[in-house]
């Protein structure tokens, strides 16, 4: 089948057919995490997204290297340039060594992470373990003249730099716009403008993570270790650039004019961003101290939960909304997704069990599935459209299963694959562990109820039914035990 996959280029505000620079490989970068502090929602839209990505263009044929960063140096708080580092003050508050607290939360990350079904990147590299990369980024900026030393920091010279390209291209800002909301304060007297934004600290005596540089003691800036490490591992031009849409300014902005001066051209091709997770209509985040993170959310601790979402539940809410619409939290949105997964899950389980017939539905029944479902995903990933299309489907398995319809077995088979592949491979949803007392109830109930069946069959001597229930329920590894007043039963499994 022939693919025409679209994405939504930030960069140029419209949805462009993508061709990677180099045919059947495709490089891409997303910001990762800070780590100093446990994940929350927010973390898991972009994770979510791009995995979907990754996911389908690996399906599609594509060689793809994935890299996510661990942010573990140089995010300050406040703002950009300015507070004290937050992994630093973490590690402070708590007297551990700063890679303690990094390390501590890349492993909670990675482990919240993995529950949501979110694959692992081809390379996770750390900004603390790619410092003289961004030193030698720093130095190219100088060297061509777009960045000045001051007091030992390093700015980027943001006027120079947009009297030749333009500065605020990706987030539509002109330096008016950007002049007028920064703060007085930042940097003063050590920058020319306050517009300009470090490339490289100068670390206080009482900065705990600092290392040696040509112009002092420091710290990298914030903007420089996506760009260092994006070039190292992807090249100096690479496809796709993702992140949350609040990393477009200044972050990503701040990116592409550092690329533009030390290399003088673009690194990145397609420039994606999936919108923010709301609650109350505010952004969900750290710094509005309104964030439930993914472990609150899986244990149900958190007050404005009234219950434990699991991980694929809160995967599925996500991957429910397209990736560029903002979502809203609420306890209602995430019981509805939790339903519609667990019809999604009934159907994956029903689709095994159903028997094929001399005729009925036909392989077109499948084809025709597949093809709907690549047409949402070829546009700009929409997954809420490839999902209601799944729900199509599921009707179809229902009346499949309660016997209201046929199918074939060459159509059986094409509709397993295709509907496998769409919500397990793709989508990345899988059944859950059935740990759950609701479950367990449900199973031993069932069970009694076909003992029930026995004994009044017995009763009605009947033995042909009763010798068939207790057979096949020993060949499904269940130990009956006749008693006075019934049977008792365990799983030997
Ligand atoms: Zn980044």
């Amino acid at each position: 089948m022939e693919h025409q996959l679209q994405i939504y280029n930030t960069l140029t505000r419209r949805k462009e057919i993508f061709k990677p620079l180099n045919p059947g490989h495709v490089g891409m970068y997303v910001c990762g995490p800070t780590v100093y502090g446990d994940a929350h929602l927010g973390h898991a839209r972009p994770a979510i997204t791009f995995d979907l990505l990754f996911r389908y263009l690996k399906h599609l044929g594509y060689k793809v290297r994935y890299v996510r960063n661990i942010t573990d140096v140089g995010h300050l708080e406040h703002d950009a340039d300015e507070g004290e580092d937050k992994i630093a003050k973490k590690a402070r508050l708590e007297q551990l060594e700063p890679m303690e607290v990094a390390q501590h939360y890349t492993n909670r990350f990675n482990a919240a992470m993995e529950k949501l079904g979110v694959l692992r990147p081809s390379i996770e590299p750390h900004a603390t373990g790619h410092i003289i990369e961004q030193e030698q980024l720093v130095s190219q900026i100088m060297k061509n003249g777009f960045a000045y030393e001051s007091n030992g920091s390093v700015y980027f010279d943001v006027e120079k730099y947009n009297r030749t390209h333009p500065y605020g291209i990706l987030s539509g800002r002109n330096l008016e716009d950007v002049r007028d909301a920064s703060r007085e304060l930042d940097g003063v007297g050590e920058k020319k403008n306050q517009v300009d934004f470090a490339l490289w600290k100068k670390a206080q005596p009482e900065h705990i993570m600092r290392w040696p540089s040509p112009w002092s003691e420091g710290f990298p800036g914030w903007h420089c270790e996506c760009t260092a490490m994006g070039r190292k591992y992807l090249g100096e031009e690479f496809d796709i650039h993702g992140g949350g849409m609040d990393l477009v300014f200044p972050h990503h902005e701040c990116e592409i004019a550092q690329a533009v001066a030390a290399q003088g051209k673009p690194m990145v091709k397609y420039w994606m961003h999936n919108n923010m997770i709301t609650i109350n209509g505010k952004k969900m985040g750290k710094s509005y101290n309104n964030f439930i993170t993914l472990d609150q959310f899986f244990t149900g601790t958190h007050e404005k939960l009234e219950q434990a979402y699991t991980p694929m539940t809160i995967r599925f809410f996500i991957l429910q909304a397209h990736y560029r619409s903002t979502v809203d939290f609420s306890n209602e949105a995430l019981q509805a997704s939790k339903k519609g997964l667990d019809r999604l899950m009934e159907s994956l389980a029903a689709l095994q069990r159903i028997e094929a017939a001399a005729d009925g539905l036909t392989a077109d029944y499948a084809a025709e599935l597949e093809r709907k479902c690549y047409e949402a995903l070829d546009d700009d990933m929409n997954s809420p459209i490839a999902i209601s299309h799944l729900f199509d489907a599921c009707r179809t398995i229902n009346q499949l299963s309660d016997r209201k319809q046929s199918i074939t077995a060459e159509g059986l088979e094409a509709l397993r694959r295709v509907f496998t592949t769409f919500v397990c491979d793709i989508l990345g949803l899988q059944a859950e562990a059935q740990g759950n007392a609701e479950r367990e109830a449900a199973f031993g109930a069932a069970v009694n109820l076909l003992l029930e069946v026995r004994s009044q069959a017995k009763a009605a001597k009947d033995w042909a039914t009763s010798d068939k229930i207790r057979d096949e329920l020993a060949a499904l590894g269940f130990e009956v035990k006749d008693t006075k007043d019934g049977a008792t039963w365990r799983l030997n499994k």
